[in-house]
């Protein structure tokens, strides 16, 4: 049973205790035999039902969608696509307290950054509607064609699978582009934190979006969205989690040929030499650990510093660290808990197998010692010293509040072990010497290289990884590209 507050805050949200998938601008129906039961990580007590979702119901949020995009959507002038996500950015605006407050609740993760996610989920509306009606091609000269020019079409359907730590603002980063340039979406969100995509679907209908034109499928990856990646009607693919999974999508999307853009884990590097400003670098590595307990994708997890300053900036990072506090992300502490048990236990391994290779726990590394902490997952901030570049907690992205720190002795070494790693996702630099920045970014291999402050990223720059962190870029006017396909028209004018 949910506490009255947990129960306050799903009303608040426009949500009952038990919550089903949202298709064609209504609730499937949900009988309680099919559910998976969400929990508030803060403290272990299960909050809501919702509905384990499978092929029926991929399919009918589908067909839907695939109605709304012939009979409706595909006819709405950009123009008018661009007004609705205009008000769509208002209305989150307006529902930024109890949209924050059903986050922190299902993420565990603090208040103050659940308000900020919102804020950006609107910004993403906002941005993209300000592009939905600025669309255009090019013509090309010189062709066989007396005129050949390109235009953008939308897919039609496409699918969004996002993942549990930061939900609503993943759902708005593809979301927003997709139908901002003219295409209708399935949502698949995660089972671990589905509830603010499910009251985003209905605030969207709410608000004057044509039914089907959004839909939220809940349920497992292996059963919902394994058959939304595999729909015939499905013509595009956005996913965003782990590389294992990631690499699974690629292989459905496969069955129907269409394109997938995939935005997968990172080990992003931070490279401190001896003339940078230390409180800057040391803030990037607190915030790393701090933000959302570490569960980022592109945190900077593998601070990399020049062993002249080492120990100044090792001693900045573990007393900055050491002063963080935790506690229920409702009371919007510091750091929340980890989404889950399992994801406990995967950090928790992590820091051990650390330990077992050498790696010094300068500060962290435990369940708090708190009694009201003690039900809920939580894992104190974490920072390790003496790693080096080989160990398993350097190579693996843990998603928890873990800080690696490595030395290096020159700026090739340090190119080197930041660049020996599967990932590729984000990089940071950290110095006052203009001309190193710029010489080193384009060495690093990374979607996108921060210079003197981590991180710097927005809503207008694009963002996705090398190597294994991924395909594609979303954010930014980039992500119009993902969205839509080309077309070439050619014509013979002339008599
Ligand atoms: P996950 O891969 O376990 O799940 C992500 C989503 O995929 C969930 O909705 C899940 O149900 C679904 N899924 C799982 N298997 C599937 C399959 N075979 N077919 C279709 N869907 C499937 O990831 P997670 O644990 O939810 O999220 C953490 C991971 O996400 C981390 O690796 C993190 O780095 C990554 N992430 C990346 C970005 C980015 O933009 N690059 C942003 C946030 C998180």
């Amino acid at each position: 049973m949910p506490t009255n507050q947990a129960e306050s805050i799903l009303k608040a949200a426009g949500l009952a205790e038990q919550v089903s998938s949202y298709v064609g601008g209504q609730w499937l129906p949900i009988d309680g035999t099919r559910v998976e039961l969400i929990e508030d990580p803060s403290t272990a007590t299960v909050i809501a039902e919702v509905l384990a979702g499978g092929t029926d119901e991929v399919d009918q949020a589908v067909q839907a969608a695939y109605q709304a995009y012939r009979n409706e959507w595909s006819k709405v002038s950009p123009a008018h696509r661009s007004a609705l996500l205009f008000i769509l950015s208002r209305r989150l605006q307006d529902e930024c307290e109890s949209f924050a407050r059903l986050e922190s609740l299902d993420t565990g993760k603090p208040l103050s950054q659940a308000r900020g996610d919102v804020m950006m989920a609107s910004r993403y509306f906002d941005f993209y509607a300000g592009a939905a009606d600025k669309l255009s091609g090019e013509t090309i000269w010189g062709a066989r064609a007396d005129l050949s020019y390109t235009v953008r079409e939308p897919f039609g359907v496409v699918a969004q699978i996002i993942p549990w730590n930061s939900p609503i603002a993943q759902l708005a980063r593809g979301v927003a582009p997709a139908l901002a340039v003219g295409n209708t979406v399935v949502v698949k969100p995660s089972e671990l934190a589905p509830l603010s995509s499910v009251a985003f679907a209905k605030l969207c209908t709410d608000a004057g979006l044509p039914p089907g034109v959004l839909n939220i499928v809940t349920g497992t990856g292996v059963s919902a969205g394994e058959a939304l990646t595999r729909h015939p009607l499905v013509r595009q693919i956005t996913f965003t989690g782990s590389v294992e999974s990631g690499r699974r999508v690629l292989e459905s999307s496969a069955v129907n040929i269409v394109p997938c853009t995939l935005e997968l884990g990172g080990k992003s590097p931070g490279l401190v030499f001896e003339d940078a400003d230390l409180a800057v670098a040391a803030s990037a590595a607190v915030g790393a650990v701090r933000r959302n307990s570490g569960q980022s994708c592109s945190a900077v997890t593998r601070i990399l510093v020049h062993e002249r300053v080492h120990d100044e900036l090792l001693e900045r990072i573990v007393s900055s660290v050491s002063k963080l506090t935790l506690g229920s992300g409702l009371r919007d502490p510091d750091l929340g808990p980890l989404v889950s048990a399992a994801q406990r236990e995967r950090v928790e391994s992590l820091i051990q197998s650390a330990r077992e290779e050498g790696a010094r726990v300068a500060c962290g590394g435990s369940r708090p010692t708190d009694v009201e902490l003690s039900a809920g997952y939580f894992v104190t901030p974490t920072v390790l010293a003496d790693v080096s570049n080989s160990m398993k907690v350097a190579r693996t992205e843990v998603f928890g509040p873990v800080q690696c720190v490595i030395p290096f002795a020159d700026e090739d070494e340090a190119v080197s072990i930041a660049n020996d790693s599967d990932f590729g996702l984000c990089a940071g630099i950290f110095t006052n010497d203009f001309a190193r920045a710029h010489r080193l970014a384009p060495q690093l291999e990374a979607g996108q290289v921060h210079i003197n402050e981590y991180p710097l990223d927005s809503v207008e720059t694009p963002f996705g990884g090398f190597k294994a962190s991924g395909i594609g870029r979303e954010k930014g006017l980039q992500a119009l590209e993902s969205y839509t396909q080309l077309k070439t028209i050619l014509a013979r004018v002339r008599g």
